[in-house]
């Protein structure tokens, strides 16, 4: 069994978080950096929920941000937590709940791993989205997934794959070409194939479910759901009972 990191600290890129801090006032503009967030969240939700059934479920989204997903989930009918460790991300997204009278959502600063010691198989439902290329050591977290999920229960994973052509895509396309990110959003040694995320999955008793690609068309500026995972994929995952 992978061990949970013994501290937030140790597995929090600081520069990572003060990437989306800095921006933690455009989380809800659909026009700014986080326009492909937004432009993909209605389909990773419907996906989501067609799988996980939503409606009443205790659900914990990690690596929340300003609350896209978050927001969504808890308006689909669950109960959702959302953690993060940017100050400024969560107070916007508390912000958005607040104005939006969104119901049944809290926010919280605390690491997967602590949270993951506090409420061990307390989650119906976890999430994970856009975030493991963001830490160094992802399968710390993915482990802390399996252990905060009840058994039986789901987990979704969303991250970008490590090839040739993601490396096209998701950096020279989507951030020095089309610059629809902040030239350093993403560093490829930190991308993630899904074999990999397989494997990070199994060992902790994640069994895989589902695989799907996220294809974004550049002309039309459209996202769709479909077979290629070869640059940004979600993974959704159960928890095995035993
Ligand atoms: N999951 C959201 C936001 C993705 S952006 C969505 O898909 O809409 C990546 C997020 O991961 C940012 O909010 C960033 O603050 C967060 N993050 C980065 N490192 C983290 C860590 N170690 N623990 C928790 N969140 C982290």
């Amino acid at each position: 069994m992978q061990t949970l990191k013994s501290s937030a600290a140790s597995n929090v890129d600081p520069d990572e978080l003060a990437k989306f801090s800095n921006l933690a006032h455009h989380w809800w503009d659909k026009t700014s950096e986080f326009a492909p967030l937004h432009a993909i969240n209605p389909l990773r939700l419907a996906w989501i929920n067609s799988l996980a059934n939503l409606s009443g479920k205790r659900v914990l989204d990690i690596g929340c941000g300003g609350g896209i997903l978050t927001d969504a989930m808890a308006r689909k009918g669950a109960t959702v937590l959302g953690v993060d460790l940017a100050t400024k991300s969560l107070k916007v997204a508390q912000l958005h709940a607040l104005e939006a009278q969104t119901p049944n959502v809290s926010y919280r600063e605390i690491s997967a791993e602590d949270l993951a010691r506090e409420q061990p198989a307390s989650f119906d439902v976890v999430t994970c989205m856009e975030m493991l290329e963001h830490v160094p050591d992802p399968q710390s977290i993915v482990a802390a997934c399996a252990s905060l999920v009840k058994p039986g229960g789901w987990v979704f994973f969303s991250t970008l794959n490590r090839n040739g052509r993601s490396f096209l895509h998701a950096i020279v396309g989507a951030e020095y070409v089309l610059g629809m990110l902040p030239r350093g959003t993403h560093e490829y040694v930190k991308f993630i194939t899904p074999s990999e995320l397989a494997t990070f999955g199994r060992k902790v008793g994640l069994e895989i479910q589902a695989t799907r690609g996220l294809e974004h068309n550049p002309l039309t500026k459209r996202y769709k759901l479909s077979d290629d995972t070869r640059v940004n994929y979600l993974l959704a995952t159960q928890k095995v009972n035993n």
